[in-house]
C-alpha cells in the first residue's frame, strides 16, 4: 500500500446529526474527551464552564446559547485519524448543515430516547439518503424515564426508513437504569452515574445468563432476556454490507452526560464505518489514494478569529498529500493559491498545518475569492459535484437608510451570498434586492454582519413572495420568450442563475402549465 492509502484508511470523517436538545453537543464533548483531545469535560460549549467553545464564534451565537457555524475537530484514537464535522442543529440554519453532509463519510444520528424520532432528524436523514451516507444510531438520555426501546426502533424503520440492527440493548431505564448487553460479544457493560467517570472504569460481565446479574438486578435483567428474545425475533442482525449501503443502521443506546455508550460507537466508526470513499468531480470519479492533491469548499465562514478580518474556507481534501507551501489551483479563476498560512481544526486550537490527507478538513483563509462548491486541484480540470442549494422559503426585501452607503451593501451582500450566510436575488426589473432563507434567524446574521464587517445599516422588509425556483430550458429561445413574459417575477442569484419568484403556490403552479418545457428547480447544486 502507498503511504498516501495507508493514511487514507486509516482516517474517519463524520458528521452527528441530531433535533435541537438530542444530546449532540454532549456527545462531542464525551468523545473529544474520550479520545484524550480535551482533558476535561465541559469545553466544547461555554455553558458550564464559562470557556467559549472551538465553534462559538459569533455573538449571536453566544446570546442565543445555539451554535450558529459548523466546526471542524480532528483528534486521534486507535491510531486512526477522525475529523469531527459538527453541524449546527438549529432549524433555521440547516442550509448550512446540509452542505456540512456533502463533506462526510458516515454520520451518528442522536436521538433523545424520551422523544424518538423528531422532525430536525428526519430532514437531516432525507440529505444523508441523497449520497446513501451510512449511519450509526445513538439512542441517548438511558438515565432518564425513556420510551419502550422496541418502540423506538419500530419508528426508526417506519419514519425513517432504515433497517435497525441493535449493537447493544439497554437495561432497566432511569432510575433503574443497569447498562446495556453488547449483543455481538455477549457481555454486559454496568452503568454507574457520573459525568467525568473515566473509560475504564467500566465494570464487564461475561454472558446474558450469569448468575451474577440476576444477584445485581433479577429484575431488570429477566426483563432484558425478555426483551432479547423479541428483539432476535422483530430485528435484522447486523450487516456490513447494508450498513455501508446506507439501507442499515448499528443502534447503541446509552447515556452521553453520564459518559455511557460512547466508546462503543467511536469503535464502530473506527471498526465499520467507511474510510474517505471516491468522489464524483464531472470530468471522472477521483479516488482517496491518488497521488496528487485534489479537494472542495463545502463551508466559507466569516471572523472566526475577531483578531483575522479574513475568511476562512473549509476544504475537504479528496486525494493525494497536501502540504503546507504548495501550490493548489483555484480551478474556476484559474490561478494558484500559495497555501501558506492554511490551518486544520484540532480539537484545542487553530494550529498550522503540515500535511493532509482525503478525508481531512483544510481551512485556506481569503478575503472573499473563494466560493462554496470551489474545486481545487494541482492543476487537473475537475469540478466536484454535489453541494446542494435549497430553494429559500422565506424572503424580505432589503433598504438602507444611508442612501450613500448602496456600493457597501451590494458588496456585502454579495459576500455574504456567496459565503451562503443568505441567498440573494437581483430582480431582472427593479431595484430592491431580495433576501432568501430557510430560517428566520439568517437574517439577523446577516443583519449584525452588514452592519459590523460593512458599516451598513439595512432595514428588512416583508415582500410578497412565497417561494423560489432556479429555471432553466434547453431550448434557448423559449427561455428568452419565458423572461420577457415573466420579466417581473424574474431576478438572479448571486452566481447569476435565473430564479422564479412566485407571489403564492398557484401562480407558481400556472406558471409551471403554462410553459412545459421550463424546469423549475427547488435545489442546485453550486457551480
Ligand atoms: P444539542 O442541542 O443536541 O447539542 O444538545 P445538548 O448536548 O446541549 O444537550 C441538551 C440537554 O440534554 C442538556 O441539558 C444536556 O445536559 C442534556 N443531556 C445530554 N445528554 C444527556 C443524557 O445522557 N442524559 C440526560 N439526562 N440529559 C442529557
Amino acid at each position: 500500500m502507498s503511504s498516501i492509502a495507508q493514511e487514507v484508511a486509516r482516517r474517519r470523517t463524520f458528521g452527528i446529526i441530531s433535533h435541537p436538545d438530542a444530546g449532540k453537543t454532549t456527545l462531542t464533548e464525551k468523545l473529544l474527551y474520550f479520545s484524550g483531545a480535551i482533558q476535561m469535560a465541559g469545553t466544547v460549549k461555554g455553558k458550564k464552564t464559562g470557556k467559549f467553545a472551538t465553534s462559538d464564534w459569533m455573538e449571536i451565537e453566544k446570546q442565543r446559547g445555539i451554535s450558529v457555524a459548523s466546526s471542524v475537530m480532528q483528534f486521534d484514537y486507535r491510531e486512526h485519524v477522525i475529523n469531527l464535522l459538527d453541524t449546527p442543529g438549529h432549524k433555521d440554519f440547516s442550509e448550512d448543515t446540509y452542505r456540512v453532509l456533502t463533506a462526510v463519510d458516515s454520520a451518528l444520528m442522536v436521538i433523545d430516547a424520551a422523544k424518538g424520532v423528531e422532525e430536525q432528524t428526519i430532514k437531516l436523514l432525507n440529505v444523508c439518503r441523497l449520497r446513501a451516507t451510512p449511519i450509526v444510531t445513538f439512542m441517548n438520555k438511558y438515565d432518564r424515564e425513556v420510551r419502550d426501546s422496541l418502540e423506538l426502533l419500530d419508528e426508526v424503520e417506519d419514519v425513517l426508513k432504515i433497517q435497525c440492527a441493535p449493537i447493544t440493548w439497554p437495561i432497566g431505564m432511569g432510575k433503574t437504569f443497569r447498562g446495556v448487553y453488547h449483543i455481538l460479544n455477549d457481555e454486559i457493560l454496568l452503568f454507574s452515574p457520573g459525568e467525568d467517570k473515566n473509560v475504564d472504569d467500566v465494570e464487564v460481565i461475561k454472558g446474558i445468563d450469569n448468575p451474577r446479574l440476576d444477584e445485581l438486578f433479577p429484575l431488570e435483567i429477566e426483563q432484558t432476556r425478555m426483551e432479547l428474545e423479541l428483539v432476535r425475533g422483530a430485528s435484522h442482525p447486523f450487516d456490513l454490507q447494508a450498513f455501508l449501503a446506507g439501507t442499515q443502521t448499528p443502534v447503541f443506546f446509552g447515556s452521553a452526560i453520564n459518559n455511557f455508550g460512547v466508546r462503543e460507537i467511536l469503535n464502530a466508526l473506527i471498526d465499520w464505518a467507511p474510510a474517505p470513499q471516491h468522489r464524483d468531480a464531472t470530468a471522472r470519479d477521483v479516488k482517496p489514494d491518488e497521488e496528487k492533491f485534489s479537494g472542495f469548499v463545502f463551508k466559507i465562514q466569516a471572523n472566526m478569529d475577531p483578531k483575522h478580518r479574513d475568511r476562512i474556507a473549509f476544504l475537504r481534501v479528496c486525494s493525494g498529500k497536501f502540504e503546507r507551501g504548495m501550490k493548489m489551483k483555484h480551478l474556476r479563476l484559474d490561478r494558484d493559491v500559495a497555501a501558506n498560512s492554511v490551518v486544520t481544526f484540532m480539537a484545542s486550537s487553530r494550529e498550522q498545518v503540515e500535511e493532509a490527507y482525503a478525508g481531512d478538513i483544510i481551512g485556506v483563509p481569503n478575503h472573499g475569492n473563494i466560493q462554496i462548491g470551489d474545486s481545487f486541484s494541482e492543476g487537473e480540470k475537475l469540478a466536484f459535484t454535489g453541494i446542494p442549494y435549497f430553494a429559500p422559503e422565506l424572503f424580505r426585501t432589503v433598504r438602507i437608510k444611508n442612501p450613500l452607503k448602496v456600493k457597501q451593501l451590494l458588496k456585502g451582500l454579495q459576500q455574504l451570498g456567496e459565503e451562503g450566510a443568505v441567498q440573494v436575488f437581483k430582480p431582472l426589473s427593479g431595484a430592491d434586492m431580495i433576501l432568501g432563507a430557510v430560517g428566520v434567524l439568517q437574517y439577523e446574521v446577516v443583519k449584525s454582519r452588514l452592519e459590523n464587517e460593512y458599516g451598513v445599516d439595512a432595514v428588512f422588509e416583508n415582500c410578497v413572495i412565497h417561494s423560489a425556483r432556479w429555471v432553466s430550458c434547453e431550448d434557448s429561445r423559449m427561455l428568452a420568450d419565458f423572461e420577457k413574459n415573466l420579466i417581473l417575477n424574474l431576478a438572479r442569484d448571486a452566481a447569476d442563475n435565473l430564479t422564479y419568484l412566485a407571489p403564492n403556490r398557484v401562480n407558481l403552479q400556472l406558471a409551471e402549465e403554462r410553459w412545459p418545457k421550463v424546469r423549475f428547480h427547488a435545489t442546485r447544486e453550486h457551480s
